[in-house]
């Protein structure tokens, strides 16, 4: 058992205000790591006035000096990889293979992409009849950010980066199932020399994400979560009126033309599925396959699930980590089980997996169902595990249309040989992120969120200080006024 965690406020470790702390479990084994702080409304308030006292002195030290606080944060980071990623594995069930790079790696490329964005944050000069203007790119204030339990580190990245390259402090909520990362994120970014109070960390459930998104001192609030919680979010910032970023949950198409490179489409569904176990909101769990290439594509398909490996995630060899917990283990074979009473058939997986000596681990075999049809419940739905369903097709304008009908619309995927296809299809597809033969590369330089009900506003690239900022139009008047009075 870890010592208890705090909540980081003002650069300080501190206990509860009301006492009160959870526990957080290894989702390889099933074991308690430890007791995490709980936020309660008074350390709401309290991380929110530090980060507003933050404010004057971080604005004061201008882009230059920002970018080198976050430039020494991301090595920092760097520095600590094996640790953060090993942490990242025993509270999120992600397998070690992958959080070095997927989860350490992405958030410090962030935090240097934004230290190197944060001298260049310019506004606009332009001559005008009467005078000129420019415009002067403003930070927002205080920000609030909260996290999703899947890339637990990396989110908190994602938000406080822009936030704090654009002149804002943060207060940030981790997931209740995945609070560690962050709370060590904040121990190294005051080790790295972020001054008290700019990342204010407090870790807490629903309630806290509440207070924090109708607090009257918080000025944006940017959620990572279901749809259903950013539809709260969003009510509840309407009574201040705040900024609103959301990225939020899918149902994404992966679509695979007969002309397809057929391994590399194969890869490409593996990647846009399994990976995190399923975990991950862009995952394209519609796989729409021509059907002159159906047989080929499942046959080889099926030849590379079987090779993967179920198993610790704080082994090595893992391949598919554990679910994040019990209650979605069973979440997602419901899903599997109405699958399964729909008539969709089940190729490969459709159970719980069970690890040698992780027996109280919550794994799921990586499943595949065939024969699906657009109208079943586990082509509908978000199921967040390892499952896909592969869809027939026979012409790119049925496709299409089908891909589209859903209300979410964060990424999409086709694979095509014909260039003039890929990319008239990437135009026609309802969705923030396309990508053209590949799936899931996320490079920080690229803009990254959804539209229709997975979201609104955009992180990373240069456009997420957007959303982290307000611009001021300054005229200037040259000459006499001339009043009509
Ligand atoms: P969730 O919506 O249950 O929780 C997300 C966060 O919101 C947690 O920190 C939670 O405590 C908090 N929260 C819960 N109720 C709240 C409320 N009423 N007000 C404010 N905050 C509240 O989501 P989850 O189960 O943690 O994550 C899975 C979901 O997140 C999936 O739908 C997934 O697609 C989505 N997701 C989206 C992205 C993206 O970038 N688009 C990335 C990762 C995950």
């Amino acid at each position: 058992m870890q010592a208890d965690r705090l909540l980081c406020i003002n650069g300080e470790f501190v206990s509860p205000r009301q006492g009160a702390f959870f526990e957080t479990f290894n989702p390889g084994t099933g074991a308690v790591i430890g007791r995490v702080a709980q936020a309660g409304p008074q350390d709401v308030d309290a991380a929110v006035a530090a980060a507003r006292a933050a404010l004057p002195a971080w604005k004061a030290l201008g882009g230059t000096g920002r970018g080198r606080v976050l430039r020494a944060l991301a090595d920092t980071l760097r520095a600590h990889r094996q640790e953060l990623a090993e942490l990242e594995a025993l509270d999120g069930g992600k397998p070690i293979a992958e959080t070095p790079e997927a989860d350490v790696d992405s958030g410090a490329d962030c935090l240097e992409y934004f230290a190197g964005q944060a001298a260049s944050f310019q506004g606009e000069y332009q001559e005008v009849e009467g005078g000129f203007f420019y415009t002067r790119p403003e930070p927002l204030g205080v920000c609030a950010g909260i996290g999703a339990w899947n890339y637990p580190l990396q989110i908190a990245c994602w938000k406080s980066a822009p936030a704090l390259a654009a002149g804002n402090t943060m207060v940030f909520k981790p997931s209740e199932l995945t609070p560690l990362s962050a709370l060590r994120f904040a121990e190294l970014a005051k080790q790295a020399g972020v001054p008290d109070g700019v990342i204010n960390v407090i870790p807490g459930f629903g309630d806290v994400g509440q207070a924090l998104s109708r607090h009257p001192d918080v000025d944006k609030i940017s959620l990572t979560g279901g749809v259903d919680t950013g539809k709260k979010v969003m009510a509840d910032a309407a009574s201040t009126l705040k900024a609103v970023s959301l990225e939020l949950g899918g149902k994404s198409p992966l679509i695979i033309f007969d002309d397809a490179d057929l391994d590399d489409a194969v890869s490409g569904a593996l990647l846009a599925n399994f990976y995190t176990q399923g975990e991950i909101c862009t995952n394209g769990t519609r796989v729409f396959v021509h059907e002159s290439i159906r047989g080929a594509f499942l046959e080889r398909l099926l030849e590379r699930i079987r090779k993967l490996r179920i198993g610790d995630p704080m082994d090595p060899a893992s391949d598919i980590g554990a679910m994040i917990s019990e209650n979605h283990m069973h979440h997602v074979l419901s899903y599997i089980e109405a699958g399964k009473a729909a008539g969709a058939q089940c190729l490969i997986g459709g159970k719980q997996a069970t690890v040698e000596g992780c027996e109280n681990g919550w794994y799921v075999e990586p499943t595949v169902f065939d024969g699906c049809t657009d109208d079943m419940q586990i082509v509908r739905e978000e199921i967040f595990g390892p499952v896909m369903s592969v869809l027939s097709f026979s012409d790119e304008t049925e496709v299409v249309a089908r891909a589209n009908d859903t209300p979410f619309g964060l990424a999409a995927g086709l694979f095509t040989r014909d260039i003039e296809r890929a990319h008239r299809v990437a135009g026609d597809l309802e969705a923030g992120i396309v990508w053209i033969n590949h799936y899931n590369l996320s490079p920080i330089e690229m803009p990254f969120g959804g539209v229709k009900q997975s979201g609104i506003g955009k992180e990373n690239s240069r456009r997420a200080m957007e959303y982290y900022s307000r611009l001021k139009s300054v005229f200037v008047a040259r000459g006499a006024v001339e009043a009509p009075y």
